[in-house]
């Protein structure tokens, strides 16, 4: 068995970021010749995400607002975490869309269903963060 470890550096000018990751996954994996296993992307942060869904703009506004409206940032004296920091919502907004995706990698290729991409959430950026991607396999 084969096995490939990365470290991605993201870094988002914003507070809250939707990035599509899926090109850089899918470099890794041609780098780890790897042709039939798992990867496995996870953030390496607790503000942030990795998650699998559709690329169009319109669903990422909605994301936003949706988590807005369960875990609304301000006002930021509403959350206990908030004393030195003011990030409790994007603890939560991470929690709510996920830390890690794993797929499956048949014939050299992200094993995908239609639509599926990779996307980096950040909740609490404006600095480097780093995601990082596994595979196993042969
Ligand atoms: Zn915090």
């Amino acid at each position: 068995m084969k096995s490939y470890r990365k470290e991605l550096r993201i870094e988002t000018p914003h507070r809250r970021d939707y990035i599509n990751i899926t090109r850089q996954v899918e470099e890794c994996l041609n780098e780890s010749g790897i042709r039939d296993g798992l990867v496995l992307v996870n953030s390496m942060h607790i503000t942030s995400s990795v998650f699998i869904n559709d690329d169009e703009g319109g669903l990422h506004q909605d994301f936003e607002v949706w988590l807005e409206k369960l875990a609304p940032e301000k006002p930021h004296s509403q959350y206990r975490h908030n004393g030195f920091e003011d990030n409790a919502d994007a603890h939560m907004k991470r929690q709510l869309m996920g830390r890690e995706v794993v797929v499956a990698i048949t014939n050299g290729k992200l094993d995908f269903g239609p639509w599926e991409q990779i996307f980096y959430g950040e909740y609490d950026g404006k600095r480097e963060k780093r995601v990082l991607v596994k595979i196993i396999g042969e």
